[in-house]
This record gives C-alpha cells, structure tokens and sequence, in this order.
C-alpha cells in the first residue's frame, strides 16, 4: 500500500499568495502537527499563545489526504512543532505548497519534538517507503512515555522561546509546572499498573513501545506486518498462535482503525479488545495529557489480568 499524498485538488490561488500576511503586531500563530504535540505545548504556553493542530482530533495521523484548511493553516503559521520522526511526513508538501520558508525543516522556526529521545524499534537495513512504513526513523509514539515529556518539553519551549522572547520565563516557569505534574501523575499511573507488570499487549499499530517500556509491561503482538501496511493472513495466524501460547488477553485496538482484524484475533483467542486513543482527543474526553494517560492507565488497569 501506498502512502497517500495527494495535492490534485487544492485550487492554485490558495497555493499562491493571494491572501494578506497577518498583521505584524498579531500574535505568532503555533501549529502543532500531532495532537500528542498540541496536548503537551497546550500545557507549556498555558493560554498565553493559540495552539492550533494540522489535523483532527481522532484523524489517523499515518494516513489521509491533505485539504486546502491545512495550507492555509501552515501559511500563516510562525512555528510548526513536528515529531521529528516522520510520523507526520505529509506535513513537507504542506509546507511546501504553503510558500511559507519559515516552516521548512532546519529553521529556527520549526521543533523537531524527537531531538535528544532515546528512539526504539530503530530500523535495521535499507527501508523501502513505498512498502508502507511509516515508522522509517524508529517508533515515533514516543510522548505515550512520560519519562520523555522533559527533553520534547524542552524542545518545544526552545522553540516557543525563539519567535516569543519576551515570554521565555513564563514558558519555562510553565515547564516547570507541567513536569512536576507529570511526575506526579506517573507515580500513580504506575501503581494503578503495577499488579500488572511483565503482562503483554497486543495492539493493531505499533503504537505502545514507549507506554510499554513506562509501565514495565511487554509486548505480545501487533496485528499490523510491519507499522502502516494491512495484516497478512499468515501473520495474523502467527500472532494467534503466539497469543495463545503466552497467555495474552488484552488487545489495544486504535480508535481510527476498522475494528473488522482485532474482532477476529478476538474471537481466535478469547482476547479482550479495547478501543483506545493512540493520541490525546481520539476519544471523547481524553484531549490533554492527563485525562489521556488516565484512560489508557485505567482501561488497561481494568482488563488485565
Ligand atoms: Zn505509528
């Protein structure tokens, strides 16, 4: 399968600048790619800026088609935060077709969240992208991690701080706050799961890694052959057998893929399946980071063994 790109339809005069500058007294405009991205910088800039998302809350973030509303969005835009990872590739086009050079890669005006996290499941060998992978630089869930909001808090006031100098303190004494916050959060997210550690997860996407490796929990399987491409008949069939010689019961189902291949590893294997938000907002009432880890901490709480 191939990944899909598409520009065809957008009209050229919104390609071109037909449309006026924002005022240069307006406040910058922060648009952040992911909403794991938008969840984490919404808690650092504390309303003092608008943070606006690429996409939709509850959009499969690996796979649409690009709409005229995003150029827009990233025309006007002073500071794009990006996973650093290519799990928003389809931003470059945007970029591009924006006609804004700020947003390009390598400028001061652009975060690359992942700079300076410890990436898992780094790919070993040539990688083929028109086989569909969509992790090409390692697995880029990595805010599912606590332990990694510090260094991608980090990057995203850095950026903040470079187009709004005038309020790096409050971004910082923001940080600040956030993080303690989350490590207090993380504390008892860990005990709600700690009856739980060593068990292994299946999932449809490769989405959990970090959560795993936060939780001490391990993984079972993933439905998906390799992340972004439809799972084979032989690989669903190896991934029953594994889940029934493991013992593992649990299934994380991502709310935007069909339900149709996790319903049928579940009838196989008497696994449960639970439908939970790969990023924050994917499901109603998890848009911030906490009410986010929440629901994925208690659902799982919940399943599990
Ligand atoms: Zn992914």
């Amino acid at each position: 399968m191939t990944r899909r790109f598409r520009c065809a339809a957008i009209p050229v005069l919104l390609c071109a600048s037909a449309l006026a500058p924002a005022a240069a007294e307006a406040k910058p405009r922060v648009v952040a790619t992911l909403a794991d991205l938008w969840a984490v910088t919404e808690q650092l800039v504390d309303g003092q800026v608008d943070v606006e998302l690429a996409t939709h809350f509850g959009q499969n973030p690996h796979d649409f088609e690009i709409r005229p509303s995003q150029i827009l969005l990233v025309k006007r835009a002073d500071l794009l935060i990006r996973n650093g990872l290519e799990e928003d590739a389809w931003i470059d086009p945007i970029v591009e077709s924006s006609g804004n050079p700020k947003l390009l890669r390598g400028s001061p005006n652009v975060v690359e969240a992942a700079q300076g996290v410890q990436v898992l499941k780094i790919p070993r060998g040539p990688i083929d992208r028109s086989l569909g992978d969509v992790h090409p630089l390692g697995n880029p869930h990595f805010v599912a991690d606590p332990r990694n909001l510090p260094i991608v808090s980090a990057n995203i006031v850095a950026g903040l701080s470079r187009i709004m100098p005038e309020l790096a303190a409050t971004f910082e004494a923001n940080r600040t706050a956030f993080l303690a916050k989350v490590g207090a959060a993380y504390a008892g997210w860990r005990q709600t799961l700690a009856p739980h550690r060593g068990f292994g997860l299946v999932s449809y996407h490769d989405s959990w890694p970090y959560f795993e490796q936060a939780f001490d929990l391990a993984e079972c399987g993933i439905e998906e052959d390799r992340p972004g491409i439809p799972p084979s008949p032989q690989h669903l069939t190896l991934l029953i057998r594994a889940m029934k010689e493991k013992r593992c019961t649990v299934i994380l189902h991502e709310s935007w893929y069909p339900t149709d291949v996790s319903a049928f590893v579940a009838r196989e294997t008497g696994a449960k399946v639970l439908i939970v938000p790969q990023t924050p907002g994917a499901v109603p009432g998890t848009k911030d980071y906490f009410t986010w880890m929440d629901f994925l901490v208690d659902s799982l709480a919940r399943a599990l063994p």
